[in-house]
Order: C-alpha cells, then sequence, then structure tokens
C-alpha cells in the first residue's frame, strides 16, 4: 500500500518550486543548461552578502554552538528594536521582536499561531504564495484581495473591504511587493491601516524588501500607521543583505499587543517549540542593520540591480503583445501576455513551452494566486549578458507562437 501524504496538504501549492521546477532539474539532469528566472536568490548571481556579516558569522561561529532564547539573541533582537524607531515605528520591545530561520518560519508561525477552522485571512493576488498555503496549512481560509495592475499594482481597496466576513481575522501586505514589483502608495497603506483598526483585524505586513527601491520610490511601514489593532511586521536578511542561505529573519509585534495576550503567548509558544532560530546567523543580524547598507549602491541608477530591472523592462514592453508595469521595488517583474495574439491556452501552458522550447525558466502567474491566467514573474538577478539572452529567447518564442 502507498504512503499517503495528510490531506492537509492535498490542495496547498507551491510553484516557484513546483512540477514546471522539477522538469527544469530533468533538463539539466539531460544536460541542457537552463536560464533561471524563477528564484529570488541573490548569491547564485554573484551578490555577495556585506563582507561584515560573513566576518560577524566567522568571528562568532565559537559562540554560536548552543541553543540560545527562544525568541532570539537579545543583540540582534534590540538591533531589530533600533531599526523600528530608526523607521519611526512606536512602542516597540525588546519581547516583541522574533528572530526566525527566515521569514518563511515565522509567517507559518503566526499562522499556525492564530487560526481555527475556517479563520479568514485576506492574502493579496497575487501574492508570494507561501502565504495562501500558510493560512491553508493552519486550518484558515485563504480569502484574496486585487492588486490592481491599473493602479500599479497598488491594493483595490473597495475589494478588499468587501471580502471582509465576521470571520475575518487579519489583512496580508506584502510591500514592496513579490510578485508585482510594486511599492504601494502612503495613501493606500493609510486606508489598509484605518481599514485594520475598523474591523479590528490584524494588520500582517511582509516588508522583507523594504530597502529595494528604485527610482526614487519610498516605502512606508505600516506599523507607524497603526495604533489601534496588533500589527505583525516581517523582515529579513534574505534580500536587503542578499544572505537567502543564512536564514536569517524577524516579526515585530507592534500596535494593540494589549489585546493580543493569547496570541502572543501561542507565537512564544511555538518559538520554544522549535527552541531557536539557527544561531551563527544571528550573530550577524546587529552588524546588517547597523552597517554600511550596500544594497543602497545595487539599485542607484548605475547600480546592477537598477539596471537590470531596466534591460527586462525594456525589453518586455517593445514586445508586442506583452505590456508590464514598472517595478518600483523587489526582484521582479510580473509581465502579461496578450493569450489573443498568441497560440498558448494560458499562462502554464507559456510557461511549459518557454522552458521546453527555449529553455528559460519563469513562474507562472496563476503560480503566485493570480486571479488571471494571462501572467509570468521574472527574477531580473542574473547579470545582464544572461538576461539578455533570456529576452532574446523569450522574444523569439513569442514570435514563433504568435497568431498571425
Ligand atoms: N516574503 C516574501 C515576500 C518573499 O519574497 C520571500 C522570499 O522570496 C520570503 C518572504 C521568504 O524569505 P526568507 O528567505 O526570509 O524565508
Amino acid at each position: 500500500m502507498q504512503i499517503q501524504k495528510s490531506k492537509r496538504l492535498e490542495h496547498l501549492r507551491y510553484d516557484i518550486r513546483g512540477p514546471v521546477y522539477e522538469k527544469a532539474l530533468e533538463l539539466e539532469s539531460q544536460g541542457y543548461k537552463i536560464v533561471n528566472l524563477n528564484i529570488g536568490n541573490p548569491a547564485p548571481f554573484g551578490f555577495d552578502a556585506p563582507d561584515e556579516i560573513i566576518h560577524d558569522i566567522i568571528l562568532n561561529i565559537r559562540n554560536a554552538q548552543g541553543y540560545v532564547d527562544s525568541r532570539g539573541l537579545f543583540a540582534a533582537r534590540k538591533a531589530v528594536m533600533h531599526y523600528t524607531q530608526t523607521q519611526g515605528i512606536k512602542g516597540v520591545e525588546i519581547n516583541d521582536v522574533y528572530i526566525g530561520n527566515g521569514v518563511s518560519e515565522l509567517i507559518v508561525m503566526a499562522m499556525q499561531a492564530l487560526l481555527n477552522e475556517g479563520d479568514e485571512i485576506l492574502v493579496p493576488s497575487p501574492d508570494y504564495p507561501l502565504w495562501t498555503t500558510s493560512v491553508a496549512l493552519s486550518g484558515g481560509k485563504p480569502v484574496h484581495y486585487i492588486c490592481d495592475e491599473q493602479s500599479d499594482w497598488n491594493p483595490d481597496l473597495e475589494d478588499l473591504e468587501s471580502k471582509i466576513t465576521p470571520r475575518t481575522k487579519g489583512i496580508v501586505m506584502i510591500n514592496p511587493n513579490n510578485p508585482t514589483g510594486a511599492v504601494y502608495e502612503k495613501e493606500v497603506i493609510q486606508k489598509i491601516a484605518e481599514i485594520a483598526e475598523r474591523h479590528q483585524l490584524i494588520l500582517f505586513s511582509d516588508e522583507i524588501y523594504d530597502k529595494i527601491l528604485y527610482d526614487g520610490a519610498k516605502h512606508y511601514p505600516v506599523a507607524t500607521m497603526v495604533h489601534d489593532t496588533l500589527c505583525v511586521t516581517f523582515g529579513g536578511l534574505s534580500k536587503n543583505y542578499r544572505a537567502a542561505g543564512f536564514r536569517g529573519g524577524w516579526l515585530i509585534l507592534s500596535g494593540a499587543k494589549h489585546r493580543a495576550k493569547s496570541y502572543i503567548e501561542g507565537l512564544t509558544f511555538l518559538a520554544s517549540m522549535r527552541l531557536c532560530a539557527n544561531v551563527p546567523t544571528q550573530y550577524a543580524i546587529q552588524t546588517a542593520l547597523g552597517g554600511y547598507q550596500s544594497i543602497q549602491d545595487l539599485v542607484l541608477p548605475m547600480g546592477r540591480l537598477h539596471k537590470q530591472m531596466n534591460l527586462v523592462y525594456d525589453r518586455l514592453t517593445a514586445i508586442p503583445g506583452v505590456s508590464c508595469v514598472k517595478p518600483k521595488g523587489s526582484l521582479y517583474v510580473f509581465p502579461k501576455i496578450d493569450l489573443r495574439k498568441f497560440d498558448f491556452q494560458n499562462d502554464g501552458d507559456f510557461v511549459f513551452q518557454l522552458l521546453s522550447e527555449q529553455k528559460v525558466l519563469v513562474v507562472a502567474g496563476t503560480g503566485f494566486n493570480y486571479i488571471h491566467n494571462d501572467h509570468f514573474r521574472i527574477v531580473f538577478l542574473p547579470s545582464t549578458d544572461e538576461l539578455t539572452i533570456a529576452m532574446n529567447r523569450i522574444e523569439l518564442m513569442l514570435d514563433e507562437h504568435r497568431i498571425h
């Protein structure tokens, strides 16, 4: 008899490492070289973490052999607390900070600690799919609100508010956004904070890309605008500090903590069940947050990330039948293909054929729980040379599949 996975996992998806990714691995094992535009992992593309972070981890490795406090090392949490002060977030104390093995672990913990069967969480569509999956895995019901391509992918507030029910417990926002590259306008963030307060919903704000901003875009932490409801903010080392493999992230509680005693107990319980987050990485957090912010050099107009973003945007928007909103932050573009002009059935079909025919790996928009099936996501971390090859292949592929 076959051993079955649990029923809880049956309808869950995580397409960033899903079946198309498996197919790419198979092609690689057959000797094909795949251009990987699928994962926001800076290191393999020559984006090194700052030297001082590496130095700190090496220097402290002997001190990092034992378990530490389940919430995290004092110095690391204190550094995150100070960071909230520089951002203008009020009232964060040392025990309001939890260090995790990446934001991923903390997202799962934040949902597991909160949700009962059938509780609803409002999640953006498109989203970083771990959010939807974590809600469902925790017995909750992810309810998607639309982010509007016509308004630079800002959340559609009417749609968001219309989806609130008596079972709604919280609102997730991802800003700067993966997969759309949006950086939300201040007024939009303010209105989301107002909606959350009016309906007494918890705000979960994933701000892991808060320093990856282009062309003067400004990031506003929603926690600076929330007073009368609980706000849970997420950040980490993986993107701003290009250290995804070190698995370091943090969760910050602010706002109406006094009304969340039991939830906070739940979070602390889950943190202690896994004893603590990996310790060597925690030694780097203080230096990362307090040191020279070298990501700035990469996002400035002559910086590598900025150049690569422009290249991808310019090349995509020059292809008839493809459109896309220019990213203001993060590492991604989320272009639309006009399916009436090509012979693809949907985004999944396009992505599969792009891999089979041109050996370029991207992720379909529906993998990000987007309601329409005509988008895909490109990661612009590879060098301009590699991106040029990828863009040439995408252009060729679309030409070959154009309906005349
Ligand atoms: N949140 C968002 C929006 C992401 O894009 C990612 C990774 O791509 C994560 C969280 C997970 O980050 P971590 O490496 O800290 O687990």
